[in-house]
């Protein structure tokens, strides 16, 4: 790898993919990131806990500049995240999401929801983009539904779609806030399946869940917010069987 020369704030250790630094965001009165500090390297697999309201899902919509920060840096590959324009397009691309509720473009087919931001975003060409669009559905399971639209599809086959126009974009990490939450029971193992051959392949993920499960198997890192700070993190094993702090025994004799 060569190395170029950077202001020394940009400088990201190698393997550092995602780095937050001091990050703080209110919402009015609210303190609901607090000093947050996290480095996920390339290639790890970080799974998110804590109770509701926790700031899990602001955290994820910072990464991606979904919600600006009030004040500390936020850097993805070694480049921070620019307040706007064409640069935050770009770089956003670069952070592919998955939400709870599935928010497939419901008057588009499944293929070209598939392939729209590959053409809008990335300038791929139409061909191009089908092609690829088509082997991604092939690689979560939905090939056949390609024509239908959103709606004709299961949950577990929508979110195995919204994952597949997540990964069209080429993203270098990818955020999943909840995405089994609003399944029916049946379809959450098709998705976290998929997820599963997601973390084997060396996608660097960030991943909010309740499936611990998942995080037992999948995660390098368990992180465990409360009240807008990350109080703890640890291997899954470590944390699962001897938490530290008295939030994440507490929250763990619940949902355990
Ligand atoms: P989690 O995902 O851990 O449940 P969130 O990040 O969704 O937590 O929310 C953290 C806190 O911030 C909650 O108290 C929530 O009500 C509040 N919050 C989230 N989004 C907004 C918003 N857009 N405006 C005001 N408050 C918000
Ligand atoms: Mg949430």
């Amino acid at each position: 790898m060569t190395e170029v020369s950077v202001a020394k704030e940009d400088v990201a250790a190698p393997g550092e993919l995602v780095v937050l630094k001091s990050v703080n965001k209110h919402f009015g009165a609210l303190h609901v990131l607090q000093d947050i500090d996290l480095t996920i390297a390339r290639g790890e697999v970080v799974v998110v806990i804590g109770p509701s309201g926790s700031g899990k899902s602001t955290l994820c919509r910072t990464i991606n500049r979904l919600e600006t920060i009030d004040s500390g840096t936020i850097s993805i590959d070694g480049k921070p995240l620019p307040q706007e324009g064409k640069e935050l397009a770009r770089l956003r691309a670069d952070v592919g999401m998955v939400f709870q509720s599935f928010n497939l473009f419901a008057h588009k087919t499944v293929l070209e929801n598939v392939m729209l931001g590959q053409i809008k975003v990335r300038k791929a060409d139409k061909k191009k983009a089908e092609e690829k669009a088509r082997a991604l559905l092939d690689r979560v399971g939905v090939a056949s539904q390609a024509d239908k639209y959103p709606a004709q599809l299961s949950g577990g086959q929508q979110q195995r779609v919204a994952i597949a126009r997540a990964l069209a974009m080429d993203p270098k990490v990818m955020l999943f806030d909840e995405p089994t939450s609003a399944l029916d029971p049946e379809m959450i193992n098709e998705v976290l399946e998929v997820m599963q051959q997601l973390a084997r392949e060396g996608m660097t993920m960030i991943v909010v869940t309740h499936e611990m499960g998942f995080a037992r198997s999948a995660a390098n890192r368990v992180v465990f917010m409360a009240d807008g700070r990350i109080v703890e993190e640890a291997a899954p094993d470590q944390f699962f069987s001897n938490p530290r702090s008295d939030r994440a025994k507490d929250f763990l004799s619940k949902i355990l």
